[in-house]
């Protein structure tokens, strides 16, 4: 059904409607989705074949070239099983390489000196040449992820382009301060760039990410080392070929594809000459850029794990909570940090509500990502197949209660596919209500009282977002206030917008992405003492 879909964009509603028609230009509507009309018009022919044909290597100093081990390693289409391409198996010797190139291009490089409007027109170039490869890199996305097309297209791409757009507008707006503290002295400060920054990106929406760590650290002027997930690093293969087209100068942007432990994730996050490193990724792994960050005690940003409470009170919009909570955990087959895995419903609804949920969610069409008919495509791997139907099992045996899915689906034979599952009777002491499943499970728990909701949204080692249904205002910002998380949504979830930061509260990492806030950590405030003393 077409309303069905658990898109991203549930309560994006009018702001990104506008956004979709003036950069698609196009007039066909194919579904409606709370009141966001998008056109699905996806090309049937593979406009990423050359692309995919085409040797893939690492950038480096502006030119494309082989890893130094002569290592490759090969990347599958999650709904087929089969290989797509073979990458670089770049490595501790390609990432100094790497920063060297970063280094020269920071300090040296045209880069430095190009004056901040040149640095904007260069990132607006690069949004416009992604925005007219709109279509290929969905095709690329969804190939490598399995998400569906329409998901590629219209969230992922879109908002890769707005993102980079947002962060141009940036660059011309970075501010020092003066400062009369002392009538003896001149006192000002200068924000400038942090230098050479490794950026290691998950693989769940490989673009997007890409753009919300690219955009705003070349907007401050920094230069980059990014390494996209091993599961998923062609997209940001094809974004640092537009930036060369585009202009960017050699060494301001450099790819390393490969591992993390052992290899070049690990390399980025040890290494002596990256002043800071951002990640997005699992709560372990933050743990261990931590540790491996000391060394030369650079910065680091970390964007980790969730396990949201989605709270909907018996006075709330009943329909419009339902396709919340389908919203909140199917989107992107389960896997975003941010899903609302917690589903809390008031008892007095719970038999009603959960009525209404099965029987939407039994008719979500699952499938092959490219189909545009598919709403939920496969997981990215056989490893987070695997480790889903393992919690699904644990889920089971620890007396929680399956409503819907459970297993893979039946008619889909090839494929890492796990159908939407959810169970009722939870506890928030059970695994699935305390370990990030990131996959579409949902554990629904219900409760009687907002002190009682209020405490056990919050009895969770983390905390980057949550989300409250009611009509009721105070509620609202009542709650909106007692949860511990970083993000917020009331009567909506999965809302977006490139101005308005995301980040977590506890084991949820620390730092904030996008906005203005983003920019803060991409730069260095200076003060200096200007001596007026006769
Ligand atoms: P997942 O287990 O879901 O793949 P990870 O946190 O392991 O999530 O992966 C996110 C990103 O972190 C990927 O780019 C991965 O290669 C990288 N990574 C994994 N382990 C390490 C590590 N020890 N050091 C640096 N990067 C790592």
């Amino acid at each position: 059904m077409a309303d069905d879909i658990p898109h991203g964009a549930a309560g994006r509603f009018s702001a990104w409607q506008a956004t979709y028609i003036t950069v698609l230009g196009r007039t066909e509507i194919s579904y409606s989705l709370e009141g966001l009309n998008v056109a699905v018009a996806m090309e049937k022919e593979l406009l990423c074949k050359d692309f995919l044909a085409r040797p893939k290597q690492l950038l480096i100093d502006g030119k494309w070239v082989n890893a130094e081990s002569g290592k490759t390693f090969e990347v599958y289409n999650p709904a087929t099983e089969e290989v797509i391409a073979k990458v670089q198996e770049g490595g501790k010797a390609d990432v100094d390489k790497a920063v060297r190139a970063a280094r020269k291009a920071f300090e040296t490089g045209p880069w430095r000196t190009m004056s901040t409007a040149q640095r904007q027109r260069l990132l607006m170039k690069l949004a416009d040449a992604i925005e007219a490869h709109a279509d290929e890199l969905a095709q690329i996305e969804t190939l490598d992820n399995g998400k569906p097309i329409n998901e590629s297209r219209y969230v992922d791409v879109v908002q890769t382009v707005e993102t980079f757009r947002y962060y141009a507008g940036w660059a011309t707006k970075l501010e020092g301060e003066t400062i009369n503290a002392n009538s003896n002295f001149f006192t000002y400060t200068l924000r400038e760039p942090v230098g050479v920054v490794g950026q290691i990106i998950p693989w769940n929406f490989p673009m997007l990410m890409a753009a919300w760590k690219l955009g705003p650290a070349l907007a401050c002027g920094n230069t980059v080392v990014l390494k996209p997930a091993e599961q998923t690093p062609l997209s940001a293969l094809r974004i640092g070929e537009l930036a060369l087209e585009v202009g960017f100068p050699a060494g301001v942007i450099n790819i390393i594809t490969g591992f993390g432990p052992d290899s070049a994730g690990s390399a980025i996050s040890e290494h002596m000459d990256i002043d800071k490193v951002a990640f997005t990724g699992e709560e372990n792994t933050g743990r261990i850029i931590v540790k491996a960050s000391a060394g030369n005690l650079k910065r680091v940003s970390l964007e980790l794990g969730g396990k949201a409470p989605n709270i909907v009170f018996a006075d709330a919009d009943i329909d419009a909570a339902v396709k919340g909570a389908i919203t909140g955990i199917f989107f992107n087959q389960g896997q975003v940090c941010c899903a609302g895995s917690r589903l809390f419903l008031e008892s007095k609804i719970h038999d009603e509500f959960m009525t209404k949920l099965t029987e939407r969610v039994k008719q979500i069409k699952q499938g092959h990502g490219l189909d545009d008919k598919t709403v939920i495509g496969p997981q990215v791997s056989k490893e987070q197949q695997e480790r889903i139907l393992n919690y699904i099992d644990i889920a089971q045996k620890e007396g929680a209660k399956l409503a819907c899915g459970g297993g893979t689906p039946k008619d889909l034979q090839k494929g890492y596919f796990v159908e939407p599952t959810i169970f009722t009777g939870c506890t928030n002491d059970m695994r699935i209500a305390k370990e990030e499943v990131f996959g579409p499970v949902l554990a629904v728990i219900p409760f009687k009282t907002t002190e009682e909701v209020a405490e056990a949204a919050n009895k969770t080692t983390f905390g980057l977002s949550g989300a409250v249904w009611t009509k009721d205002v105070k509620k609202a910002h009542k709650l909106a206030s007692q949860i511990k998380a970083g993000t917020i949504w009331v009567n909506c979830y999965n809302a977006f917008d490139p101005a308005v930061p995301f980040g977590g509260y506890k084991m949820s990492g620390y730092g904030r992405e996008l906005g203005k806030h983003s920019i803060e950590l991409y730069t260095n405030i200076k003060s200096v003492w200007v001596n007026l003393a006769e």
